[in-house]
């Protein structure tokens, strides 16, 4: 965890839109990491848009046209960021430490071609080891990237957390601060559930389950380069210095936290941005589900869950949920594949979400799922589709029953 050059301790921290909304939010901002500077750290500091910025220019550019080019997207988008790392940079320069803002581009985040959903490739960390040797606190954009054509690309919403945790391994560092609104993960989300409790440590793979499952607390993305490369994440606030929560292996946090018995149930994950796509009366056939499932991978498009109901005279049910936000893209080409493929009807349904619980103890104990379903019962909640891991289950609700389920599921298990 050291620069080359002068064995500086490096430290990497992340600060989310809601913390840089205003010039006095980046002020705080630079105070605090001037603070860290001047204990003789290393500090690299990556930054999102200015509260809600990201969200007003795709409004903005909905004004303009209903599916504007994704390439034109990510230049609108990546402008974002450039906004909040500029003015922190002034900030911190205010504030007597000497800083150089940089784009995703600038610092070597390179990325595959796809737009709007870019993967990295690669983090070419030498730039920023030079800005940090040479005594400058170095502020990146998040959530950007450049392909290998030179091309600007972006990593899908909430990507910030994923740039950060990069260029972490980019450079070295062990851990990685991700600065929020919240001080901490919490069994579930703050602002749905009345009496959450914060986490202390989460392993890698309980973390993975709940950011995937809809906790955006951190961008899935970003655990899964964690856990890859074992940089341990700190979620804490960016605005009071308490402790937040660690995420790492399940071997490091029982130790250092000292938990003699196995949590059953870490936490409730809930996820309102899906949608339910369902292709009726399919023929039972080899290679219907692989023609399907090739044209919404050609979109670059997550599956969040899949669904086959049993046969019934020759024929069967195909359901699966895609985010929302990718529903756009994959519309037209489904109602082409179902008529391809001599589906009866595709239905596509906007109104459901997922509400799943997430621990170690779904695979142990016997009685989880039932425990589960019960609770929902009694608040007269219908299930409409149900997957299961050895790490999670998961059930598809109607969205307006979603924040009811979440608070049901939380009671049975976590107070
Ligand atoms: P940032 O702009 O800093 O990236 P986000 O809005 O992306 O912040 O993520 C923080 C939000 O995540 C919180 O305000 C909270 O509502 C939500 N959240 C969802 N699930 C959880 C959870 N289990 N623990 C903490 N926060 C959660
Ligand atoms: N600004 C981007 C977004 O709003 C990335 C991020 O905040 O992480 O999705
Ligand atoms: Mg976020």
């Amino acid at each position: 965890m050291s620069t080359p050059a002068n064995n500086t301790p490096i430290l990497v921290q992340k600060y989310g839109g809601t913390s840089v909304a205003t010039a006095d939010h980046i002020r705080r901002v630079a105070k605090r990491v001037a603070v860290e500077k001047r204990k003789g750290k290393a500090v690299v500091v990556v930054v999102s848009a200015m509260g809600k910025t990201t969200d007003e220019l795709i409004s903005l550019s909905r004004e303009l046209s209903g599916q504007p080019a994704r390439r034109e997207m990510d230049m609108l988008l990546h402008a974002g960021e450039i906004i909040s790392a500029s003015l922190l940079a002034i900030a911190l320069e205010e504030e007597g430490e000497r800083a150089v803002s940089l784009t995703g581009s600038q610092a070597g985040m390179i990325t595959d071609d796809t737009h709007m959903q870019a993967r990295i490739e690669e983090v070419e960390g030498e730039r920023i080891l030079g800005h940090l040797t040479s005594g400058r606190v170095v502020v990146i954009t998040g959530f950007q990237g450049v392909s290998r054509e030179n091309e600007i690309t972006t990593l899908g919403r909430g990507g910030s957390d994923t740039s950060a945790v990069a260029f972490a391994v980019g450079i070295g560092a062990r851990q990685c601060e991700i600065l929020t609104d919240v001080d901490g993960v919490y069994t579930a989300d703050p602002r749905i559930v009345e009496n959450p409790r914060k986490m202390s440590w989460c392993s890698y793979d309980e973390m993975l389950e709940m950011a995937s499952l809809g906790a955006r607390v951190l961008h899935s993305r970003s655990v899964e380069i964690a856990r890859k490369f074992g940089v341990e994440l700190i979620v804490s606030s960016s605005t009071e210095e308490m402790p937040g929560t660690l995420v790492c292996s399940s071997e490091k946090g029982r130790k250092e936290f000292g938990e003699m018995e196995e949590v059953l149930i870490r936490g409730v994950a809930h996820n309102a941005d899906v949608a339910k796509v369902s292709l009726l009366g399919v023929p039972d056939q080899p290679g219907i589900a692989g023609s399907v499932f090739e044209t919404l991978g050609t979109h670059s498009v997550n599956i969040l869950l899949i669904v086959q109901a049993e046969s019934h005279e020759g024929h069967n049910d195909i359901s699966f949920l895609v985010s929302s936000e990718m529903l756009g893209q994959v519309r037209e080409d489904l109602e082409a594949l179902a008529d391809k493929i001599g589906a009866s009807k595709l239905l596509v349904d906007e109104g459901v979400g997922t509400v799943s619980v997430v621990g170690e103890g779904v695979q142990r104990e016997s009685g989880i799922a039932g425990r589960m379903f019960s609770s929902l019962a009694r608040e007269e909640i219908n299930i409409d589709l149900i997957s299961t891991s050895n790490l999670m289950i998961s059930c598809v609700v109607a969205e307006d029953s979603l924040e009811q389920a979440v608070q049901a599921i939380h009671r049975e298990f976590l107070e």
